[in-house]
């Protein structure tokens, strides 16, 4: 076995918890042990029994004279150990833990990890049983590392696992940092930190143990995208997309257009004009917040493909974004005579039996279209292009490297237009996608009005349900009443059955009690494609006066007339999230709402709350969520997923230059050194998102 061994190779436990693992981003050995603690608990002081005080967390070692199980009057039970060491015996108890007593038995040895009480007990927080000469612990008796766990799948667990790793693979963690850079920046060795990060002798060891790795993942996410910008203009295209023949046709997209584009907007135009031009394949990113209007900015470079007689792909990270893109790019191009087509998860395109000979293609109607429009379905290996010249990818951060490899080879090097919602400071992107040339949409389109952001603490429910369905009645001029979007509360990140029963119940109370006479409807990631589309589209058509929601429609969709937008338990959002939510209304002309929905009386969390009330500018709220944010926080996950970081935070400005500064040093004679070489394929692949 070796570090790289997947986990389902990894022997019964590791094949056992292999979802959990997964959930976590974790496909390796290796992974694991890059798997970083969210914080610690000190339990490194052994006190003797007879000296310990009330108010102390310490660890008491000792054997177990008595161990049982009370059941309390209010069908609470406690669980109850009693240890004794040369100095005296105290009791450790437990609440709610039946199982605990299977392996803790009379006369074995122990060591207990907790909170001392008055009158003397101890709360045990963690427990293990030790050998009574040697006293190896993990658990207790140390800083031990508190991971970021999922369900089924607990720190104790992981910490068992890392252990024993760190015992067995010492030999493999080998140091890929050229010893001139260690020295320079004063960096602890690989194996210190990988084995410090997990159990630090102490705090600043633990501080050090972070810093090194950080620096590893900014230099090597950085030197990679150096890489592969290298690598990327190396490529020629033979045929750089002729603009100016089609001036006329071009102008006549812009006329149709019901608006005019923004300053931002017109500027990625003429940027990427240039890219689609040059004999460069074009690496754009188009950054911009929710609703800055980007789709019509990728559409444009789409015609211009299709005037040069070339296919797009767009690709999107959920069947509701596809099609919605399908119905967008349908109704801007399909007038001008460009195919549109659009394949799912759950429409893939017939193979055909018989190859034609002159072509390597399986896909029956590859000439069907001039831009074909999917889910991750679009890298699928039965479907192929018979001339693919621009590759648009929709909410970039959500589709790996490898992905955008498979869809390029899918042409002859073609051009690729990213576009990303992600609230991250420019400078910044900059330096972790390094690679990209970046376009910024820093303007919302004219009219655009803020989403009036209210908190609303329980007592305020009521009233909010009222002036709602006062809303919902106010009908405008078209006759059209306000449309809503209720978001149920954020139970996982991703989605799971739990989300969806909340949902579910949440859905069943507005509709048969709160909101009895209007059109209640439900949607959620579980559902059928099908059904989730003909659910958006009866909203869209305004059949549908709320829709309640899991937390899914999080990406992109665009319904003008929906106005009004709750968000249960938003404290269990980064404002970040809770920007990109409250983005999906105020997409029209109306006044647009939305409700923050919170339990919380944490005066800390309804300030952060509060923020959204003043700040409307995503970006900002990016940089204010990190400030904010608390490692323990549920939502701080998905923050960081996003920017793919895992240790290192991109809000650390000079790391990030630093790290910068060297990658750009050593890329000039990298193949001198292999092993550094050999690190960054690792870190590449291990760094791919899964779907
Ligand atoms: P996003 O950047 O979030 O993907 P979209 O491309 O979905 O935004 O655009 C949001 C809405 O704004 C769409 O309804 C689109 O038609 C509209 N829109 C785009 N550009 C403009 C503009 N310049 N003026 C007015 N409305 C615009
Ligand atoms: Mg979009």
């Amino acid at each position: 076995m070796s570090l790289k061994t997947p986990i389902s190779q990894a022997g019964l436990t590791y094949k056992l918890h292999k979802k959990q693992l997964e959930k976590l981003d974790i496909k390796t050995l290796e992974e694991l042990l890059y798997h970083i603690p969210l914080r610690y608990e000190d339990y490194s002081i052994i006190s003797k029994i007879n000296i310990i005080q009330p108010g102390e967390t310490v660890t008491i070692q000792g054997k177990i004279i008595n161990a049982k199980n009370q059941y309390t009057r209010k069908g609470f039970n406690i669980q109850k150990i009693t240890v004794e060491d040369e100095t005296g015996k105290i009791d450790c108890i437990w609440f709610n833990q039946p199982f605990v007593l299977k392996s803790l038995k009379e006369n074995s040895f122990v060591s207990i990890a907790g909170r001392v009480e008055n009158p003397k007990t101890i709360t045990v927080k963690e427990y293990e049983e030790t050998n009574p000469i040697e006293k190896q612990t993990t658990h207790t008796a140390k800083i031990i590392p508190i991971y970021p766990e999922t369900k089924g799948l607990t720190s104790k667990w992981i910490r068992n696992r890392i252990a024993q790793l760190l015992q067995t693979s010492q030999q493999e963690i080998s140091e890929h940092l050229p010893k001139s850079i260690i020295n320079k920046h004063n960096l602890t060795n690989l194996q210190n930190a990988i084995h410090e990060i997990h159990f630090p002798q102490n705090l600043q060891s633990a501080q050090k143990a972070k810093e090194r790795l950080a620096f590893d993942e900014l230099f090597l996410t950085q030197l990679g995208a150096l890489q592969r910008k290298k690598e990327w203009e190396k490529q020629k295209v033979t045929y750089g997309f002729n603009i100016a023949k089609h001036r006329d046709k071009i102008n006549k997209f812009w006329k149709q257009l019901p608006f005019e584009l923004t300053n931002a907007q017109k500027r990625a135009v003429q940027e990427i004009f240039l890219d689609l031009n040059s004999k460069i394949p074009m690496n754009r990113l188009l950054e911009g917040d929710v609703g800055s209007g980007k789709t019509v900015v990728a559409a444009i470079a789409i015609y211009i493909a299709y005037l040069n007689g070339f296919q797009s792909a767009l690709m999107a990270p959920t069947e509701i974004l596809a099609q919605q893109h399908h119905n967008t790019i349908s109704s801007l191009l399909n007038p001008l005579g460009v195919k549109v087509k659009l394949i799912t998860g759950s429409k893939k395109p017939k193979k055909t039996k018989t190859k034609d000979p002159n072509s390597e293609f399986t896909i029956q109607d590859q000439d069907d279209f001039d831009i074909l429009i999917g889910t991750h379905a679009l890298i699928s290996n039965n479907v192929n292009f018979k001339k693919l010249g621009l590759v648009v990818i929709d909410e970039q951060q959500r589709f790996g490297v490898e992905q955008r490899t498979i869809l390029r080879n899918k042409g002859i090097n073609p051009h690729f237009l990213t576009m990303t919602a992600t609230p991250i400071p420019r400078t910044i992107i900059l330096t972790i996608y390094g690679d990209l040339e970046l376009s910024y949409l820093d303007e919302m389109p004219k009219g655009r009005k803020t989403v009036k952001t209210w908190l609303a603490p329980p007592n305020k429910r009521q009233s909010a349900y009222e002036w709602i369905r006062k809303k919902v009645n106010e009908k405008d001029e078209r006759g059209k009443g306000n449309q809503v979007f209720i978001i149920c509360p954020l139970i996982e990140e991703s989605e799971n059955i739990k989300s969806v029963k909340a949902a579910v119940r949440e859905y069943e109370k507005l509709k048969n009690f709160v909101f009895k006479e209007f059109n209640v409807d439900l949607l959620h990631g579980k559902m059928k494609s099908k059904e989730k589309d003909e659910i958006l589209n009866k909203f869209r058509d305004g059949k549908t006066d709320i829709l309640v929601a899991t937390p899914v429609v999080e990406v992109g969709i665009d319904i003008p007339n929906a106005t009004i937008m709750l968000i249960e338990t938003s404290e269990r959002f980064g404002l970040s999230a809770l920007h990109q939510l409250r983005g999906r209304v105020g997409r029209g002309q109306k006044e647009s709402y939305c409700f923050l929905f919170t339990e919380s009386d944490n005066p800390k969390t309804l300030e952060r709350l509060r923020s959204l009330e003043k700040i409307y500018f995503g970006p900002e709220l990016a940089e204010l969520d990190l400030k904010l944010r608390g490692p323990g926080d549920i939502y701080g996950t998905a923050q960081h997923g996003k920017t793919g970081l895992k240790i290192a935070s991109f809000s650390n400005l000079s790391l990030i230059q630093k790290t910068k500064t060297e990658a750009e040093k050593i890329l000039q004679n990298i193949n001198s050194h292999p092993k550094l070489l050999k690190k960054l394929e690792s870190f590449k692949t291990s760094n791919i998102s899964p779907d």
